[in-house]
């Protein structure tokens, strides 16, 4: 019988997709708000797809779920509590986690299918971090999450699907005012922001918002090779200015104090996630 064969159909409108062949698949159900398909493929490893869109390949996942966690974390330095919108796969929280100064996570989840299937077929992920006493999980929409919460945040994180089904709030403004409303003084929001050779309007619009919002409103770059069309943009939002320029001397301090190795994450790589190409400048509105 021939293999079967996974397509990610998020640039489809733009005449792009890409398939990855399933050796075997785990889990293919809709959950009641997203279409899940959990599957191997033998370069990338176990993948998982939401919508059409990939989410998680164990292979690469390293580099976006470290670039997402340490660079605000150590940005900021003194993070005591962390919120999470998305991130249902837990490789955010396993991230987060290891930063012991952490006192409380929260991660705020739409859907319960993708953490109980994330939990059953990629415990490889989040590899425990749902269990750590430290984490409270909130299955909710992330957008009335911050819109009711009391709770404030140093930094929060917003590993979201692109804006296509239950994602699409979370690229709207009245989202990330609330967002900004549950950070404390000083904190930090980063985005999953999309590719931008591919979807620079995504990043435009989050940098527009973040402008009207924030002091300081960049992103990073960091390249994962299953998200398809080149290095990947991480919103940055925050009032205090000097985060964004913290030294790679300063970043290699915390990082050790912090007392864990890394597979992607550097300060080096750190600083220099900044420096953004021309065409990534371009997206940034007049
Ligand atoms: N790393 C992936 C990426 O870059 O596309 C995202 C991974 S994570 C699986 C994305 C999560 O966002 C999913 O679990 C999805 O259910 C969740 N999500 C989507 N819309 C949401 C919303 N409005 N509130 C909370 N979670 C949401």
């Amino acid at each position: 019988m021939s293999p079967r064969w996974i397509d990610e159909t998020l640039h489809a409108e733009g005449g792009l997709t890409t398939s990855y062949r399933a050796d075997k698949i785990l889990y293919e159900e809709n959950t009641g708000q997203q279409q899940l398909v959990i599957f191997d493929n033998p370069t990338f490893g176990r993948m998982m797809t939401l919508d059409g869109a990939t989410q998680v390949a164990t292979r690469d996942e390293f580099i976006y779920h470290e670039m997402m966690t340490h660079v605000p974390v150590l940005a900021h330095g003194a993070v005591k509590s962390l919120l999470i919108i998305g991130g249902g796969d837990g490789g955010i929280l396993r991230e987060a986690l290891r930063h012991k100064s952490i006192e409380t996570i929260t991660m705020v989840e739409i859907d319960a299918g993708v953490v109980e299937f994330s939990k059953l077929h990629l415990p490889m992920v989040s590899a425990g971090a749902f269990d750590d006493p430290r984490v409270e999980l909130v299955i909710a929409d992330g957008t009335k999450f911050v819109a009711e919460t009391d709770k404030r945040f140093d930094v929060i994180i917003v590993d979201s699907t692109d804006p296509v089904g239950p994602g699409g709030v979370l690229f709207e403004e009245g989202f990330y005012r609330d967002a900004k409303r549950c950070l404390t003084p000083g904190g930090v929001i980063v985005t999953q922001n999309g590719v931008p050779f591919l979807q620079p309007d995504e990043l435009a619009s989050t940098i527009r918002k973040f402008r009207k919002l924030f002091g300081d409103a960049s992103c990073y770059l960091a390249t994962i090779p299953t998200y398809v069309g080149g290095p990947m943009a991480m919103g940055w939002g925050s009032d205090n200015v000097a985060l964004r320029q913290t030294t790679a001397l300063v970043l290699a301090e915390r990082l050790t104090s912090a007392g864990f190795s890394t597979r992607y994450y550097t300060p080096q790589v750190h600083a220099a996630a900044f420096a953004l190409p021309q065409y990534v400048q371009d997206c940034f509105p007049r």
